[in-house]
């Protein structure tokens, strides 16, 4: 139960983005959900908190590539989180940045 609440709070990308692929395996995610929240930062831009996902980034297939892959969460607790403006937010400053916008 927990496991699958948890991974509903992960953000299937509402807008096209090939960097992000929400599939995340459930059973070594979850494993890994307590040391990631130290590694989890938090977007001042889109309030979203987000972290590199070490394991699909190196995956064979994307270290060929040179894709860095990242995970997102809403609703993510920020507190004591580093505070740091996303990839997503960075590329998309000025392009569909407003879809995501919360206020
Ligand atoms: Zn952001």
């Amino acid at each position: 139960m927990s496991k699958k609440t948890f991974m509903e709070k992960i953000i299937n990308s509402d807008y096209r983005y090939d960097d992000i692929d929400s599939r995340v395996k459930g059973s070594t995610f979850k494993s890994e959900a307590r040391t990631a929240d130290r590694r989890i930062k938090a977007c001042p831009k889109c309030s979203f908190c987000w972290e590199k996902d070490y394991h699909r980034t190196q995956s064979t297939h994307n270290r060929k590539q040179g894709k860095v892959k990242y995970l997102y969460y809403e609703d993510f607790p920020t507190y004591g989180k580093q505070v740091k403006t996303c990839p997503r937010c960075k590329k998309k400053e000025t392009h569909e940045y407003s879809k995501i916008k919360t206020r």
